[in-house]
């Protein structure tokens, strides 16, 4: 009945745990939008980097280190490659996206003066809130909220009225990971370097359906997670512009980040390493890489075409339920659809789908004001990946039909 571009055969094949049972069912994995799932290539190049090559990096004259460094070196390239940054030391390796936020809003704290205005959306998750809530209360900075439509989608006319001369940084995310909405950071991104603002996108609820283009897009600070695009957790990138990585202190102080260490002044090491202290995560640093080019590897036309197909078949079913909201239904988003029934609570839906092995979330997603916008305490969410099937999509919709009626 459908047909897709995708071996779905052949790829689920790539990942193991999409074989398992869950409460006796097989496992319908729908949570991709808090982690996705990891094919065995990634886990092979982890398993093979501590069986072949483990040691310290970027220290040791010794053959595996210099190993070691390689593989992590080349990973970033391949991240470098990926999302096309002019350089390969731009491309910061953190523990993710929370880490890549909280490094760059920490910075802005020496680059800030009293008066100065932030700009943040209302669909934000907290990670892209909390970090720079505490930057305003350290530097007296302002935070202006771009507000959300009843759609989900950005009121664009109050950002244009917010920003002036005053705006010294705007942080949006690219996708929303609670609405699946996507952003239009090209225009934000023009509209605050017309004024001279530096723009930090979330991406990691962008990066796994598309390819943001670092120099197309002309970001300053662009961040993401591993985990999201079937890497492991614990690893993510800032990708920030030269420019801007070089005017910005180090965030943490330790070795690595050093050139010179004596007790009357310490000079640091040049980028990335300024950004990188103390030993990284060197085996995720290599899964990354390998994430990145497993999903190249089935390429992110097909990735994106797939993904269409199951949302709007998706969204076509759900919307035939009756009492059913869908939360951000508009045309340009990804795979993700928040949504909620009439009288019911969003946790007892997720409960009986999780006893039928379908995995949803359910709750805030970490975006609370986007939860006090609709007055709502959370919803259901339904977030696919490219390993989904149309099959999947009928047991869900109809694991779902079964959990309403036994809660009505
Ligand atoms: C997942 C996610 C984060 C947080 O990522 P971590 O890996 O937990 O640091 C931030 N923003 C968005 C949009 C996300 O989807």
């Amino acid at each position: 009945m459908y047909s897709t571009t995708l071996h779905l055969e052949k790829i689920r094949a790539d990942f193991p745990i999409l074989h398992r049972k869950v409460n006796g069912q097989a496992l319908i994995y729908l949570d991709n939008a808090a982690t996705s799932q990891t094919p065995l290539s990634v886990i092979d190049a982890i398993s093979d980097y501590y069986k072949n090559t483990n040691a310290n990096i970027h220290r040791g004259v010794h053959a595996l280190s210099q190993e070691a460094t390689d593989l992590f070196e080349a990973a970033r390239k391949k991240i470098q490659t990926h999302f096309n940054a002019t350089h390969a030391h731009e491309i910061i390796l953190t523990s993710g996206t929370t880490h890549s936020i909280n490094l760059v809003a920490n910075g802005f704290a020496s680059l800030l003066n009293e008066g100065d205005e932030l700009i943040v959306s209302a669909l934000e998750h907290h990670a892209n809130i909390v970090p720079w809530q505490m930057l305003c209360e350290r530097t007296k900075a302002k935070l202006n909220v771009i507000p959300m439509t009843e759609n989900g989608t950005l009121d664009m006319e109050a950002f244009d009225a917010m920003v002036n001369s005053k705006t010294k940084v705007v942080f949006v995310n690219h996708v929303s990971n609670a609405l699946g909405v996507i952003n239009p950071i090209e225009h934000i991104i023009k509209k605050a370097h017309a004024v001279g603002a530096a723009v930090l996108i979330d991406g990691a609820q962008a990066t796994p359906h598309l390819i943001p283009d670092m120099q197309a897009l002309d970001v300053d600070f662009y961040t993401t997670s591993a985990h999201k695009i079937c890497g492991p957790t614990g690893i993510g990138m800032l990708y920030g512009k030269e420019e801007w990585l070089r005017k910005l202190p180090p965030y943490q102080g330790g070795g690595e980040m050093i050139d010179q260490v004596t007790f009357e002044k310490t000079t640091y090491a040049d980028l990335p390493h300024k950004f990188e202290a103390g030993t990284p995560n060197i085996a995720g640093g290599v899964g990354f890489g390998a994430a990145i080019a497993y999903m190249n590897s089935i390429g992110f036309d097909a990735i994106k075409a797939h993904e269409n197909d199951l949302l709007h078949h998706a969204t076509k079913k759900l919307s035939e339920i009756e009492g059913l909201r869908i939360y951000g239904n508009v045309p340009n988003k990804v795979a993700v659809i928040s949504f909620n029934v009439t009288g019911l609570h969003p946790y007892d839906i997720g409960t009986l789908l999780d006893k039928m092995g379908i995995a949803v979330r359910t709750g805030h997603h970490c975006c609370q004001p986007i939860m006090d916008f609709y007055q709502i305490p959370g919803t259901v969410r339904a977030s696919f990946a490219f390993y989904n099937t149309h099959e999947e999509v009928e047991r869900f919709v109809s694991g779902l039909e079964k959990a309403i009626s036994m809660l009505r």
